[in-house]
């Protein structure tokens, strides 16, 4: 068999796959904070284009791709899925692991695949300027290269932490033309509020949601832009599954368990989604989201209407969250620590379709560094989390034949500083703080 599976350009699909209408018992809709009541597109077109709002909002299966997004995707896909041979030896396993590796994109991440459409609709509908937030900075780079291929600027506000720790993601958003700040950042009232009241916080993605929300809100020309969570997003990512499937059906394979990490839930959701239909009508499959100990929405949060953003002005969303106020440890996987979940993974968590798992900073370096050394690919913090999953279901039976596939969702070439403490021995596991989580849960909306 080979050892990566490769498709054509004219092979990559030409539609994204829309999860919402096959979960079962459905979405909750986003509310108006005011007024609590569902939120239509009027005035969630203040800060997003029409294009991207009728997806948020869609019940369509199957939407067109648009041509100058498919020509943009193709300096990197389709990407290929590769079976980690080396690792199942490493590990003694009978499974067989294959891995869609969505490192070998421009900016080392999935993210690109969202990025390229939102700059694509803002574009269409004459934005100029994008605002967003940045957590571990692959979303920030990410939008950073998609803005320069429509001609659009780019402004970032990065998690202070993620700011001090990864200097080339600034370097590379730079390349691209964009501007950077850390998050809390002196330009906003946001910012300055919470620079005065906590001034060493390490930030969070709440915080930066809501300072790239304001400076979007205060400027005509100006729309937001959102690199995970919701629907749009996860609609994107659906191009990772529906390639792979295509793959697999190559292959001759078919999944046993799927797995990803979950920050935001647009990867996982992105790999999974394609495969819930055949898990409806039958197929024995099972999906495993992984979130870090440290910030374990799925697995100690609750499921509740919460806000996206520490300072309260995004719509309310019906997800497990920590706590739009929870500010989860500086762990070094900076793209997974955010408070919420994905509507649509918080979803199909509900209706036990998928299986969350958490798992601490450690093991998964460990699980990193074995994948490095046995696939020779070195991958984000982020990533790790996914892999030391796809370790823990391949070696808990291990003479069991089965067929193990995680979404590799980013290398890590520009995390090697977070490498060096994991070797120096000053990286440490962190149990979710229960009081911080307690005090934060006793500030959600009421409903
Ligand atoms: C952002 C990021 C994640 C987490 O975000 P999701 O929206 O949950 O996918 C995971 N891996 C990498 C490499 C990332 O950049």
């Amino acid at each position: 068999m080979e050892k990566k599976i490769i498709l054509r350009d004219d092979e990559m699909p030409r539609q994204w796959y829309n999860v919402v209408p096959d979960i079962p018992n459905g979405l909750l809709p986003p509310l108006d904070p005011e007024t609590k009541e569902p939120m239509g597109p009027e005035k969630l077109g203040a800060v997003f284009p029409m294009g991207l709002l009728e997806q948020e909002m869609s019940t369509t299966r199957y939407i067109d791709i648009p041509e100058e997004v498919l020509d943009i995707y193709k300096i990197w896909r389709p990407v290929p899925l590769v079976r980690a041979t080396n690792l199942e030896k490493a590990l003694g396993t009978k499974a067989k692991i294959f891995f869609k590796n969505e490192g070998v994109s421009p900016v080392g991440s999935h993210k690109a695949n969202s990025a390229v459409p939102q700059a694509y609709y803002n574009m269409k509908e004459g934005v100029k300027r994008l605002s967003t937030e940045t957590g571990a900075g692959q979303w920030g780079s990410a939008l950073s290269f998609a803005t320069s291929k429509f001609g659009l600027e780019c402004k970032v506000y990065m998690v202070r932490v993620s700011f001090e720790q990864k200097p080339y993601r600034k370097s590379m958003m730079q390349t691209f033309g964009a501007q950077i700040v850390a998050s809390p950042s002196e330009e906003t009232r946001t910012g300055r509020k919470i620079l005065a009241e906590f001034p060493d916080t390490p930030g969070s993605l709440g915080i930066a949601i809501s300072e790239a929300l304001e400076d979007a809100a205060g400027r005509e020309d100006t729309k937001y832009a959102l690199g995970s969570v919701l629907n749009h997003v996860c609609i994107h990512q659906s191009i990772i599954g529906l390639e792979t499937k295509k793959q697999l059906e190559i292959a001759g394979e078919y999944p046993d368990v799927v797995i990803g990490c979950c920050g935001g839930g647009s990867n996982f959701a992105g790999i999974a989604a394609p495969f819930i239909p055949d898990y409806l009508s039958g197929k024995k499959i099972r999906f495993v989201g992984v979130e870090p100990s440290s910030c374990p929405s799925l697995t100690m949060g609750r499921l509740a209407y919460d806000f996206g953003d520490v300072a309260q002005t995004t719509p309310l969303l019906y997800m497990y969250t920590l706590g739009h106020d929870f500010i989860p440890p500086g762990i070094h996987a900076g793209g997974l620590r955010y408070h919420g979940m994905s509507p649509i993974i918080s979803a199909l968590v509900r209706e036990n379709i998928i299986e969350p798992m958490k798992v601490h900073q450690l093991e998964c370096f460990e699980a990193g560094v074995l994948f490095a050394r046995t696939e020779g690919i070195i991958p984000a913090p982020e990533t790790c989390h996914a892999i030391r999953a796809a370790i823990i279901e391949a070696t808990r039976e291990p003479d069991k034949k089965q067929t193990i596939l995680f979404n590799f969702s980013g290398h890590g070439l520009i995390d090697m500083a977070s490498y060096d403490k994991f070797f120096a021995g000053d990286l440490h596991n962190y149990d979710y703080p229960e009081e911080a989580i307690a005090r934060s849960m006793a500030n959600l909306p009421k409903i």
